[in-house]
């Protein structure tokens, strides 16, 4: 029977690798179309890149630069604040789960919807922290839009109760629109039925909240997400150990370099800047460094630009900037 079923996997893997009529998720696929690298064969869960912004996003609200200026006029599909999503497909259906909601969830909804192909399923929210561009999308699950039922929601348990006792928050409570589920730090909960994440306190503004990333955990395949955290050496745990126990992470990446904060003092900023984060991993082998991919770029940011030489810089370096609708194989 074993021996049966490896016998039409491998068939339906040739037949896969050799039909090119129709678009099928890869390791690696990107929205724009580039280079697959893997042809996927069954039902594997994937990540889905949302969005790639700092909290404000693009354009961003008083920005008169040129970052922003032309987005005022024709705003851009593909500058989304920063959010990963989860697809579980299965026999009977399948799962959703989506890593922050943001102030562009109603349209990060709609693309995972659309890419898994599970057009009525609402998904499960992961949140990391309660700033703006991580939260405040919840507001659509309330009777003002969605009028969701039960939606479950993840959160530390000091977001919990502010989400709990400060409206509006508190009335997607009492209206049942969301079902908050708590999270204990470095304790695995389930995600969908074949993905899994365990919560990891990380240095922050903690404000309102706690602040977490997440370690996700799928059958093959693990992702590191930290979106917000202040400089590496500020966190009990060591970057290059945690980076070591996954295979792909997407990572602080608010500023390149100092001359985009005016040549202030980088120390002096709650984020690890990407030049910083590239030197401080520059010693690993070429493999490691290439599990990095930068995340949660603020609208200044030069690698918005695939153009721009930091962009090169960057990948020159062995490193990757997310890409808004990458998906990639749990
Ligand atoms: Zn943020
Ligand atoms: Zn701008
Ligand atoms: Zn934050």
């Amino acid at each position: 029977m074993a021996f049966m079923k490896s016998a039409i996997l491998a068939i339906l893997c040739i037949m896969l690798s050799f039909s090119c009529a129709e678009k099928s998720a890869g390791d690696e696929v990107a929205g724009d179309g580039h280079q697959m690298e893997f042809q996927r064969i069954d039902n594997t869960p994937l990540l889905h890149v949302l969005g790639t912004l700092q909290d404000g996003g693009a354009p961003h609200m008083g920005c008169d630069r040129p970052c922003c200026r032309n987005l005022f006029l024709r705003p851009a599909t593909n500058r989304k604040v920063v959010s990963l999503g989860i697809s579980d497909r299965s026999e009977e259906g399948g799962e959703l789960a989506m890593f922050e909601a943001t102030p562009d969830v109603a349209g990060q909804l709609h693309a995972l919807q659309s890419s898994s192909g599970l057009k009525d399923v609402l998904p499960s929210i992961f949140l990391t922290h309660a700033h703006i561009g991580h939260y405040a999308g919840l507001m659509n699950l309330g009777r003002e839009v969605l009028g969701a039922k039960g939606v479950p929601v993840h959160a530390m348990p000091r977001f919990r109760a502010f989400l709990e006792t400060n409206g509006p928050w508190d009335q997607l409570v009492s209206l049942g629109n969301i079902e908050l589920n708590p999270l204990v730090a470095d304790s695995i909960v389930q995600v969908t039925k074949r993905v899994q994440t365990i919560p990891i306190l990380v240095p922050h503004r903690d404000e309102y909240s706690e602040t977490v990333g997440y370690r996700i955990l799928g059958p093959s395949r693990s992702v590191l997400f930290i979106p917000d955290i202040n400089k590496w050496a500020l966190w009990e745990r060591d970057l290059k150990d945690e980076l070591a126990i996954v295979d792909r992470a997407y990572l602080d990446a608010t500023f390149f370099d100092a001359s985009e904060v005016g040549y202030r003092d980088m120390s002096e900023i709650p984020h690890p800047f990407m030049v910083e984060t590239m030197s401080f991993l520059s010693a690993l082998n070429a493999s490691e460094r290439a599990k990095v991919h930068f995340i949660h770029m603020n609208h200044t940011n030069p690698c918005l630009s695939d153009t721009s030489s930091a962009y090169r810089q960057v990948l020159n370096a062995g490193f990757h900037v997310a890409r808004i609708h990458d998906e990639y194989a749990l």
